[in-house]
């Protein structure tokens, strides 16, 4: 069995605990850092481009979002592209790519919806949103107006930040900038699952399949698991999680670029939209859907960790009916429990999503996305009374527990530098502001 000590242990080698491993390194003078993964290599939960969609967000198409969370997600979507700066063209390459994106609207409540966006003060923060109409729509991507009754009223906000992102190879990029740091200890340990922690006087044991390490400071970077852990600890009882899973349709490539939907504001998961797919130039990715899975995630029966990360009280059974009450999201959750009938499911999506979008496609271009989709932590949150959007974090003497649904790979560089301001201070840690800074840009949170 395997021991050691080390000044911090990330637990999860997604894009969330990768990004923190390399900011760690890169930008502090912390002597040692362990990371452990319970499966075989980096990104291979929801960071794999498999599992999510692969959309750099920055807030402008995303009509659910308020102009305060736009102008957060923007920021932290910022800190990606100032990293992937750093990379040479051939790696820069492989992890991220600019491509066309926008929001369509569809008929005239979504179109008056857009305009009323359009019109308030989203274009001081996205200058570059272009409200269009359908025949410029039919010139930029002509597949979303082919075929479309020509009465029906269509219009587009055109982004001119869209970007593809292969957050596993992102992921990868980070721990391999980190390991060759070697004035710092850093260990990379593959299928070492932590599977509890012990605390006495500040120092804390995490014990794993492979052996007991200990440390002065723990980031769970786990998904869902980070809950689960954080109750274990006995921290905040405030918010519990349900699982939405998402799916994918495919079909041959139809689109130049990424068509969103208008959602709901309020609504916390995005509508169904159309993607390109950063490592498959031959195909169009339709989704995700939104469906109920009883796990935590998409690889393991998880079933009892589930039921153990979620409060039993009357706090969360009065937040969760009064979720359900709001008719949008009613209608999302049977819509796409309609969706996952077997034969009439694919038939609907195809109808009410997929030919929103392109109305010429035919039934027979869209096929199940086999091995696609992945598992959003929902936040379930007490407080506020409703589902969160965005990541969480909660925090405990010597711990961060991070809980990271969309858009928390878009986030992953921005929320690992809060973790290393606290950190520091926690471990009086020197960090590099001046480095820092002129890689990743301004950051405000070291002046508190
Ligand atoms: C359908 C879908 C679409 C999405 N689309 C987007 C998008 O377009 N853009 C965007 O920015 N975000 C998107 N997201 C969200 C994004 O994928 C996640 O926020 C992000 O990948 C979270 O990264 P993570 O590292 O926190 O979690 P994960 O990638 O899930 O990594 C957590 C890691 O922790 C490991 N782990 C768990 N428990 C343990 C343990 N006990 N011991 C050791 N290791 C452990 C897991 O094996 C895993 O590798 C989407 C998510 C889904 C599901």
């Amino acid at each position: 069995m395997a021991t050691g000590r080390y000044d911090l242990i990330i637990v999860g080698g997604g894009v969330t605990g990768s990004a923190l491993l390399y900011i760690m390194s890169a930008y502090t003078d912390i002597s040692s850092v362990l990371l452990i993964e319970k499966y075989e290599d980096i990104g291979v939960l929801n960071t794999s481009p498999s599992s999510n969609s692969q959309t750099l967000h920055f807030g402008d198409v995303e009509t659910n979002y308020t102009l305060e969370k736009s102008v957060e997600v923007k920021s932290q979507a910022e800190r990606v592209l100032h990293y992937s700066k750093l990379l040479d063209t051939e790696e820069r390459s492989g992890i991220i790519r600019r491509c066309q994106k926008m929001v369509l609207a569809v008929g005239d409540e979504e179109v008056e919806s857009i305009d009323s966006i359009y019109s308030s003060g989203i274009r001081k923060v996205f200058p570059g949103l272009k409200r269009v109409g359908g025949d410029e729509l039919r010139r930029i991507e002509p597949n979303t107006m082919r075929g479309r009754d020509p009465g029906q009223n269509v219009a587009a906000l055109v982004s001119d930040s869209g970007y593809m992102v292969d957050f596993s190879r992102l992921s990868k990029s980070f721990v391999n900038r980190a390991v060759r740091n070697k004035s710092i200890k850093i260990n990379v340990m593959f299928n070492t699952k932590a599977e509890t922690i012990n605390e006495r006087g500040g120092d804390y044991s995490v014990i794993t399949n492979r052996g007991v390490f200990k440390t002065r400071f723990v980031v769970f970077a786990s998904g869902s698991y980070s809950l689960l852990f954080a109750k274990i600890m006995g921290c905040d009882k405030n918010i519990s999680i349900i699982s939405v899973g998402g799916d994918y349709y495919i079909s041959r490539r139809m689109l130049k670029g990424k068509v969103y939907r208008v959602q709901k504001g309020g609504v916390p998961f995005a509508a169904v939209h159309a993607d390109p797919d950063i490592n498959n130039d031959s195909i169009t990715r339709y989704g995700p859907t939104v469906n109920m899975p009883l796990g935590l995630e998409v690889r393991e029966g998880t079933f009892i960790d589930y039921l153990k990360s979620f409060s039993y009280d009357i706090d969360t059974l009065d937040t969760m009916l009064r979720v359900v009450s709001n008719e949008d999201i009613r209608r999302i959750l049977f819509t796409n429990a309609v969706y996952g009938l077997p034969f009439v499911g694919k038939y609907l999506f195809f109808e009410n999503e997929v030919r929103k979008i392109i109305p010429s496609i035919k039934y027979e271009d869209l096929r199940y996305g086999k091995g696609m989709g992945g598992i959003r932590p929902q936040i379930v949150d007490e407080r506020s009374k409703s589902f969160s959007i965005g990541a969480s974090k909660l925090y405990k003497e010597g711990m961060i527990f991070n809980i990271t649904p969309s858009p928390g790979a878009s986030s992953a560089l921005a929320s690992a530098i809060d973790d290393m301001v606290y950190i520091s201070k926690m471990l009086d840690l020197k960090v590099d502001r001046r480095r820092l800074e002129s890689d990743l840009g301004e950051v405000s949170a070291l002046d508190r």
